[in-house]
């Protein structure tokens, strides 16, 4: 059987987290290494891979979510400068947790675009 991800751990309460928001559906706490000022990750409680396997079964599990998300940004003081959210699908995403989760990032002005990873070639 394959181990359960770091947010399954968190979901199960075997190692700690910064809780910001939990109900019976979704879990939200603050990213271990935040990249900005705020920066919170939103994650159901169901056992979702990636954007990739999300099912049409799961349609009001998402809007659910981006309801949680805009909840806890109004909460954190965000809505009126705005903030972003970010889901990473896959290696090229730049996943590296195979629980599906939503970085919101917020409290200051965020740099946009972002774009392909420095390799030997591009420098
Ligand atoms: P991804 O790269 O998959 O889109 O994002 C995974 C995020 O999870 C990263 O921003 C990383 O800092 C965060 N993260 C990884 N392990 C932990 C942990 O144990 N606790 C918390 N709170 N965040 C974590």
């Amino acid at each position: 059987m394959n181990e359960p991800t770091i947010f399954k751990r968190i979901i199960d309460g075997e190692i700690p987290a910064s809780i910001v928001y939990e109900d019976d559906q979704c879990l939200a706490f603050h990213d271990v290494a935040p990249q900005a000022p705020i920066h919170i990750l939103v994650i159901p409680k169901k056992e979702i891979a990636s954007i990739e396997h999300i099912t049409p079964e799961d349609k009001a599990l998402i809007g659910h979510l981006f309801i949680v998300i805009q909840t806890i940004a109004r909460e954190q003081g965000l809505a009126e400068d705005g903030y972003r959210v970010i889901c990473n699908c896959g290696k090229d995403g730049g996943q590296t947790v195979f629980h599906l989760h939503y970085h919101l990032m917020g409290g200051c002005n965020l740099q946009w675009p972002p774009g392909p990873a420095p390799t030997q070639e591009n420098g």
